[in-house]
């Protein structure tokens, strides 16, 4: 039988074979993904072959089918590790918050580059919009005139009050969306808005992730009654970019993949080279200063993931 990973926990995955019927399942055999060494061969949204055991409760994965894409973190203990969050995604949509706790751009940044990186198409939701001042809305408005003009879809919401769920509901409409973001911008809020029925699930996972124990959770599928499905990742605070050569990293910044091919040398690194058409734009105030930042941050390796 054919099924889709919509839970794991390490040693069992949930697999669901049609809408009524999803079988506990252990792994037969080894699975490798290609390129990367993984700490876990199957993720959620993995889709798999599996076989009942003769106990006809269980049943074991025998074979994963190709996937189109997959994202990752760093496993925390092995560095040249990595953990599979989830696979299979039509989009991954980051909840920041401006203020308790604030996220930063260059986490923003981060989140994208990892998304481009894997080919995922990726949106920031803003949330408790109903705590911002005046001054705060400014703000906001410029954030999402920086991923904006990018072309990254940006929403602003309060998950507690329920402002803007709408246009949230219509982007996930027939998708699977991996939801991310760190502990406290409201993850758990907004996904309980948006599935009622699993509203009791909250004060487990901000336990999880309160006491940081990232390296035991994995993530879930949560099927929207009419609306696609989310992925939690309950603890997940960062996500690695792990196999990005440093001479590849602009080609995951979106302004900065048009403008490369105007560089007079096509090795440019856009650090300090002469005719950098990159220098040139940030210089015409074209690319966004942060955005930069970001870019020199993550080529040198600096780790910022506050
Ligand atoms: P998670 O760790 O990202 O899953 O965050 P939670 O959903 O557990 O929320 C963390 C805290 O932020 C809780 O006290 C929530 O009530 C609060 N919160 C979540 N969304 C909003 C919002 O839109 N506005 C306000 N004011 N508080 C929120
Ligand atoms: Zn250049």
């Amino acid at each position: 039988m054919k099924g889709l990973v919509t839970k794991s926990t390490g040693s069992w995955y949930t697999v669901q074979v049609d809408s009524n019927a999803t079988y506990e399942c252990r792994i037969k055999g080894k699975f490798r993904t290609k390129d990367i060494k993984t700490t876990n061969p199957i993720a959620v949204g993995d889709w798999v072959e599996i076989e009942m055991e003769p106990d006809q409760q269980t049943a074991v994965i025998t074979k994963l089918f190709d996937r189109k894409n997959y994202m990752i973190r760093k496993s925390v203990n092995l560095s040249k590790q990595a953990q599979i969050i989830a696979a299979n995604l039509d989009q991954a949509f980051l909840v920041v918050t401006l203020a308790s706790p604030p996220t930063s751009l260059g986490f923003i940044d981060r989140f994208l580059v990892t998304a481009e990186a894997y080919d995922i198409p990726a949106g920031i939701i803003f949330n408790k919009l109903d705590l911002f001042s005046d001054e705060g809305l400014e703000i906001l408005q410029e954030y999402r005139n920086i991923y904006e003009n990018i072309g990254y879809p940006c929403f602003q919401v309060s998950a507690l009050k329920k402002t803007n769920m709408e246009a949230v509901q219509a982007a996930l409409l027939g998708k699977i969306t991996l939801i991310s973001g760190h502990s406290g911008v409201g993850k758990s809020t907004l996904i309980n808005s948006l599935v009622p029925k699993v509203a009791l699930r909250t004060g487990k996972i901000s336990d999880w992730s309160d006491k940081g124990k990232h390296t035991t959770t994995f993530a879930e599928m949560i099927n929207l009654d009419t609306a696609g499905s989310i992925i939690d990742t309950p603890g997940i605070r960062e996500l690695g970019i792990i196999d990005i050569e440093q001479q590849e990293l602009s080609h995951f910044f979106p302004e900065m993949r048009e403008l490369m091919h105007n560089c007079r040398f096509n090795n440019c690194r856009h650090i300090n080279e002469p005719g950098c058409a990159v220098l040139f734009a940030l210089e015409e105030g074209e690319i966004e200063p942060s955005r930069y930042d970001s870019y020199l941050s993550i080529y040198h390796g600096n780790d910022s993931r506050s």
